[in-house]
């Protein structure tokens, strides 16, 4: 059992620091994905008698104030999500117009069990993402207990994502059910995976996907390369790729890969085929080629149909899949059968007992759009935290609590 799951909140303060970093657009919230993914741990708090104080960082208010003066503070502020978290949670929700001072610290004093107060946004003050010291103190002043609930933020060694943590003792920090659920679930694949493991990697870069496909190398059985990124793949390998999208400076890197992949007994599987087009345009003219010979002119905007019949059968054997970034432009109609393909087959392969990890920015926008998230065994709420934890690193926010 988890320590939050056994702790006993009653009578307590407890700190989370959510990642409340939703977008607004004229006022009004348009996904609130991440607030709901706070909610379970908030709700836990309250009916077992305790109160929450709440803290999240909301864009990047000083750094986009100096590049834009006409912005204001009012830009960034969190009081635009009281209302939407009171009603979902159903009681009022105090906010505190500064998450340092005289006010935060009386209301916070005053909380009564059942209660909740949310502060305003952490990084009007720098000191939040500088990790400083002194700023998280404060902070954990205002709490008998931490709780880390933002996975998307696990990545950064901020005042109130992992500096904070050494003002509590080990018994008084944890993670939240989010956190928890994100990290069993990374760790499962990463650390746990039943063989074959595939590893699918879309979208439209190689460099930013190179260190992760560098270390699961290291664990991966299989990793399938689609979208953008596998035409860079294709240069190197001598093939003409038209206008498709290619890092000319990664040419050297991707078949540096592709041997390394060779030399480990790891399967890289690259799309033979494309869907591709005269132009980067929804009312696109399409074709189908193989990826060696575009023509000069047509770019690949999707997999093609053999690529989508290889790929769908290496992930139906898969008892672990990873899924990271879609197989073409998906957001267009005519460029996202591949994507869904993928989609169907992952959610396929997790009906046989797969294990099945989706996470980072698109691919979760793709399992979203084409109402799969839940039939995979879990989408992940973090892009640029999965991201990193895949590539090895030590996420500063779950080295601080464990
Ligand atoms: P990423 O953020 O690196 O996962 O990339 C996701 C983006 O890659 C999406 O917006 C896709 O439209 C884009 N993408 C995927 N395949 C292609 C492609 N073949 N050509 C251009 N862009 C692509």
């Amino acid at each position: 059992m988890s320590k939050f799951s056994t702790f006993d909140f009653s009578g307590k303060k407890a700190l989370i620091r959510v990642d409340f970093n939703v977008p607004i657009k004229d006022g009004k919230i348009t996904d609130d994905t991440r607030i709901k993914a706070a909610l379970p741990t908030i709700q836990k708090v309250l009916t077992e008698g305790g109160s929450v104080i709440l803290m999240s960082h909301w864009g990047r208010p000083v750094k986009d104030m100096e590049k834009k003066p006409e912005l204001t503070k009012a830009d960034f502020s969190l009081s635009r999500i009281v209302d939407h978290l009171a009603a979902l949670l159903g009681i009022e929700v105090q906010f505190a117009d500064d998450c340092l001072g005289a006010e935060a610290s009386e209301k916070a004093a005053a909380l009564q069990p059942g209660q909740v107060l949310l502060l305003e946004n952490l990084r009007y003050y720098k000191e939040e993402e500088k990790g400083d010291a002194d700023f998280a103190e404060k902070l954990a002043g205002y709490g008998d207990i931490y709780i880390n609930d933002a996975f998307g933020t696990a990545h950064r060694a901020h005042a109130s994502t992992a500096v904070i943590a050494q003002f509590f003792d080990t018994p008084a920090k944890m993670f939240g059910l989010l956190m928890e659920g994100e990290v069993t679930a990374a760790q499962k694949v990463l650390s746990q995976s039943e063989q074959p493991f595939t590893a699918i990697i879309g979208g439209a870069k190689v460099s930013d996907k190179i260190l992760i496909i560098e270390n699961l190398l290291e664990k991966a059985t299989d990793i399938i390369i689609g979208g953008g990124m596998a035409y860079t793949f294709y240069k190197a390998l001598g093939g003409d790729i038209g206008s498709s999208l290619c890092e000319d400076d990664r040419l050297d890197m991707a078949k540096a890969l592709l041997e390394k992949a060779k030399a480990k007994g790891v399967n890289i599987h690259l799309p033979v085929d494309s869907l591709i087009a005269d132009k980067f345009a929804p009312d696109a003219q399409t074709k189908e080629a193989d990826n060696m010979h575009i023509e000069a002119g047509w770019m690949g905007l999707d997999i093609g149909t053999k690529a989508i019949e290889d790929f769908k059968h290496i992930v139906s054997n898969s008892r672990t899949i990873l899924w990271n970034g879609p197989m073409g432009v998906f957001e267009m109609e005519a460029f996202q059968k591949g994507t869904k393909a993928i989609a169907e087959a992952v959610v396929a392969a997790t009906e046989k007992g797969a294990f099945s990890l989706v996470g980072g920015g698109d691919s979760v926008a793709a399992v979203n759009k084409f109402g799969f998230a839940d039939k995979v065994s879990y989408v992940s709420t973090g892009g640029g935290a999965l991201l990193e934890f895949f590539e090895g690193k030590v996420l500063p926010g779950i080295a601080a609590i464990q």
